[in-house]
């Protein structure tokens, strides 16, 4: 097995319990979301942000055979842990004019806020709307996989305090075959409508974070094309190109023409 990690959510164990937004911040010192209810929901926190690196999201099931819960009269509640995905081909990184995000030997992607000039090009270039940058401090921040518990063999905070292992975390190979085969007991168990999560056919090309859900992954702000905004860049370069040839021989051509 390779050193290469990745986290496996499997929201179908989730209960909710916010331990591992906690556990986060306890590990990481970061500064606590208050007590703002968004009034839509039981979740305070709302979405991933530079001081919510894992985000607990509620969502409501209506009424529904085979959706949530059991009980095909009932409403019931979905919860699925949200992170960083650490993408393969990550916008963050690729926009960051300073080198502050880096590739680490986990395979995630690391966040130097000594480094960060508070430029932002990374929360514009960001598929998930994961990163943000906190005004008060004027840096950019996300999760950072817990590079320092890696570095000495320990699991990320919030995998390590999950008690329902439903943040699963080890080698990313071992992480997928656990995913196939829980997929095929949900299946086994008349759960239809769980998905996989991991958008390896996009321009994104995998993440070192992946992701079971039950009904449609859009309600968990899980894109299904999610893109990393840089791939555009070579074909807007290569138009220019050719826009600045253009210009350039009808130029010369003008000129020759008046020297006649
Ligand atoms: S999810 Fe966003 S912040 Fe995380 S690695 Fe991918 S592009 Fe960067
Ligand atoms: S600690 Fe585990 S069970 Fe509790 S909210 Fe987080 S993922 Fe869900």
């Amino acid at each position: 097995m390779s050193q290469v990690t990745a986290f496996l959510t499997d929201s179908t164990l989730c209960i909710g319990c916010k331990a591992c937004e906690v556990a986060c911040k306890e590990w990481n010192q970061v500064e606590a979301d208050g007590y703002d209810w968004s009034g839509f929901s039981y979740d305070n926190t709302g979405h991933l942000g530079h001081s919510t690196w894992r985000h607990v999201s509620f969502v409501e099931h209506a009424p529904e055979p085979g959706v949530g819960g059991n009980d095909a009269d009932l409403a019931s509640w979905g919860f699925e842990s949200d992170v960083c995905k650490h993408c393969e081909n990550a916008g963050c990184l690729e926009a960051c004019p300073t080198g502050a995000l880096t590739r680490t030997e986990f395979g995630g992607v690391y966040l130097q806020s000594d480094v960060c000039n508070g430029c932002s090009y990374c929360v514009v270039s960001c598929p998930f709307g994961v990163v943000q940058k906190n005004v008060k401090d004027g840096r950019a921040f996300k999760c950072t996989f817990c590079y320092d518990r890696q570095k000495e063999g320990l699991q990320p905070a919030c995998a390590k305090t999950c008690p329902t292992e439903s943040i699963k975390f080890g080698p990313i190979e071992e992480m997928e075959l656990i995913a196939q085969e829980r997929i095929k007991e949900l299946n086994s168990r008349g759960m239809d409508d769980v998905h996989y999560y991991n958008p390896t056919h996009t321009s994104v090309g995998g993440t070192h974070a992946a992701f079971i859900v039950r009904g449609d992954p859009k309600q968990y702000n899980l894109p299904p094309n999610p893109e990393v905004p840089t791939q555009y860049l070579k074909d807007g370069w290569t138009g220019a190109a050719i826009g600045a040839g253009i210009l350039l021989a009808g130029s010369i051509f003008a000129f020759l023409g008046t020297k006649r």
